[in-house]
């Protein structure tokens, strides 16, 4: 038995960082991360040259080489320009036309907020965040799978002790 591969080839390299190939193609929808950290590292070029760059660590995927391009466009859409501040925030990614570029294409940071759904708990009546890893999307499929309604984690957990 073989795997066939689909999608862009560039997935199946094993690539170390985020890449256009990663976002959805031809930039029909956006990729949605949470900003871990920055942090300088060493990134080996195509002739093998070791660079310090400015890497941005996410929460979900892979870590990003942040050019000059996508640092501004951060700073703009966050309203800041300091790395810390960017700490927890999420950002929308896509594949873009770049003709700079050797295959034609980059990824890069829309000039807008990601859209976030809100879902608020039907218990406390509290905006539902990530918690414990899980992100809000699986803190609602769960607590509607288990108790039929939008909780929080907290209020969650309070439900699974009551029963
Ligand atoms: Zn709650």
């Amino acid at each position: 038995m073989t795997d066939r591969l689909t999608g862009d080839y560039h997935k199946a390299l094993d690539k170390q960082w985020l890449g256009h190939w990663d976002c959805p193609p031809g930039g029909a929808d956006d990729l949605v991360v949470t900003i871990d950290h920055f942090a300088k590292a060493e990134v080996t070029g195509k002739n093998g040259s070791k660079d310090k760059k400015n890497i941005c660590y996410f929460k979900e995927c892979k870590p990003l080489i942040c050019n000059v391009t996508n640092l501004k466009m951060i700073a703009q859409v966050l309203g800041s320009n300091n790395f810390e501040d960017w700490e927890g925030r999420k950002i929308a990614l896509y594949e873009a036309d770049e003709r700079k570029a050797d295959d034609g294409k980059a990824i890069r940071v829309r000039p807008y907020k990601p859209k976030v759904t809100e879902v608020f708990c039907e218990e406390c009546g509290q905006l539902i965040k990530e918690a414990k890893g899980f992100s809000v999307n699986k803190i609602v499929l769960r607590s509607q799978e288990l108790f039929g309604k939008n909780l929080c984690m907290d209020c969650s957990l309070k439900m699974k002790e009551a029963k």
